[in-house]
């Protein structure tokens, strides 16, 4: 079985013997595993912290397990984290409370390893791809807007301390409307699915593609300026507009326009960032479309 390896448990426990055993198993099996000694604790640090599951104790002083599983479940933020009881309480009603507080399992004291580290890792993998799934724009295959907000403000913080610039490219396709009208929706969408798979085939790992909504895609390219990102999405630009969709018989061509930003030099904040990309990408619009804008302040 694949070990989620990086993956981060928070053990809540208040005997510090048993503590120390859940904590052990954990480790040998490759996690890392965060502890707190009651509820209050361990809600202060899945609070603080990134935790991709919770292994929980339910008799503990201050704040008991129960009422830690409802304060998990009650914070949007952290409420789909899976929450595993681990309890010397084996009565049906004990194990009834718990799952209708939120848990997801529930396990016994005294309690295999091997089980343990077996449910929690199986738990681990269904929840990566429940994730996996949210973030996934199922039309095209490509993140989705969802994903595209959340790693937008990852690269923000991550360039603002390391001092470096990174840009941001949005895409939108030319006159879709009429294609739409002319060809059908059906056509249509074969159109975004082939603009995923060109930009797919055609980025670097690196560099990061999404569809924001609609027919307007965004790519953020790390560690890059705006004059390096133009090079390269121009390219992209004129080679999308020499690759036809090939379907049914029928040939369809696109071309899409776009607008490009720069971390730091033109915006300090992720909507900044998008709103300077969007204001770029009306100006290749207006300018007459099948073009590539760089912001400029004005
Ligand atoms: P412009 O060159 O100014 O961008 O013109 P446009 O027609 O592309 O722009 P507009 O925003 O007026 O229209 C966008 C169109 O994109 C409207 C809608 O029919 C189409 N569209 C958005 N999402 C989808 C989709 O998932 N599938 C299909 N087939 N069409 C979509
Ligand atoms: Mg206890
Ligand atoms: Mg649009
Ligand atoms: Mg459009």
């Amino acid at each position: 079985m694949t070990v989620m390896t990086n993956s981060r448990i928070l053990v809540v426990e208040d005997s510090p013997q048993m503590l120390n055993l859940i904590r052990t198993i954990l480790l040998r099996a490759g996690f890392e595993v965060t502890t707190g000694s009651n509820g209050k604790e361990g809600l202060a640090a899945v609070e603080s912290s990134e935790v991709d599951l919770i292994i929980s104790d339910i008799m503990m002083p201050e704040m008991d397990g129960f009422q830690f599983c409802q304060e998990v479940r009650k914070n949007s933020r952290i409420s789909n984290i899976p929450f595993i009881f681990l309890s010397a309480r084996g009565g049906i009603q004990d194990k009834m409370s718990g799952f209708q507080d939120g848990a997801d399992d529930y396990i016994t004291k005294p309690f295999d390893p091997n089980e343990l580290v077996m449910r929690v890792t199986a738990m681990l993998m269904r929840a990566s791809r429940y994730r996996m799934e949210a973030y996934t724009d199922s039309l095209t295959g490509l993140s989705n807007r969802r994903y595209f907000d959340k790693k937008l403000g990852e690269m923000v913080s991550l360039a603002h301390r390391y001092k470096q610039p990174f840009s941001l490219a949005m895409l939108d396709i030319d006159f879709f409307k009429d294609f739409n009208d002319k060809f059908g929706h059906l056509v249509g969408d074969q159109i975004l699915i082939h603009l995923g798979k060109f930009l797919r085939d055609e980025l670097r790992d690196s560099d990061f593609s999404c569809r924001y909504g609609g027919e307007e895609f965004v790519i953020i390219l790390p560690d890059t300026t705006k004059e390096s990102a133009f090079h390269l999405v121009d390219r992209l630009r004129k080679k999308f507009s020499e690759t036809p969709l090939v379907e049914d018989g029928g040939s369809y061509q696109v071309t899409f326009s776009i607008g490009l930003a720069e971390y730091p030099t033109d915006a300090d904040t992720a909507r900044e960032m998008v709103k300077c990309a969007d204001d770029a990408l009306y100006e290749s619009k207006t300018a007459g479309r099948n073009a590539t804008t760089v912001y400029r302040k004005r």
